[in-house]
């Protein structure tokens, strides 16, 4: 008898299904939030990889996940993430303290349509490293992937990321 497959909403995994039910706005699935906790507790043990990559793995993981239940805050402030990052070079560790910076601006939170669904790596992929090294390596290819995908809302989320720099700080220009 074949295996029941349960398919997230929001990456498309296809994973047998029968996790612990997961009962969060993200649009998941069961199974595809227990494979990303596993993610996470790599990252967790690992002082150099949660470093290099463990905000980058969270905000993918959610703005791969919008859609559904997910709010608009949630999706905003884990795309400004990725821009911060991805476009603007800030270490993955001082993204945070950003992100804090934009939430209590309190913008409003635009609605961003939903990127189509190209095929892009998944959290269970980045599961599967065999090293720290191929774990960081996954996760940064994942959220290029996600990211581009994101690709006709990239000069919203620059506007809206401009909210994480307060008038004394604004080094938002800043040179590499
Ligand atoms: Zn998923």
């Amino acid at each position: 008898m074949e295996t029941p497959k349960s398919r997230c909403a929001g990456c498309g995994v296809e994973l047998a299904a029968g996790a612990h039910p997961y009962r969060g706005y993200y649009n998941t699935s069961s199974e595809c939030w227990a494979g990303y906790t596993q993610v996470l507790a790599v990252e967790y043990q690992d002082p150099v990889l949660f470093a290099q990559v463990h905000q980058l793995t969270v905000d993918t993981y959610a703005v791969q996940h919008a859609g559904g239940e997910h709010p608009d805050k949630s999706v905003c402030v884990h795309l400004v993430g990725l821009h911060l990052v991805l476009e603007r070079d800030f270490k993955v560790l001082e993204v945070p303290t950003r992100l804090q910076s934009l939430v209590a601006s309190a913008p409003s939170w635009p609605h961003f349509s939903l990127p189509g669904r190209g095929s892009a790596l998944t959290a269970h992929d980045v599961l599967k490293a065999a090293s720290s090294r191929e774990h960081a390596g996954k996760v940064r290819e994942w959220a290029d992937q996600v990211w581009a995908m994101w690709s006709a809302h990239h000069s919203a989320v620059a506007a809206l990321a401009e909210n994480c720099f307060s008038a004394s700080g604004r080094d938002a220009a800043r040179i590499r």
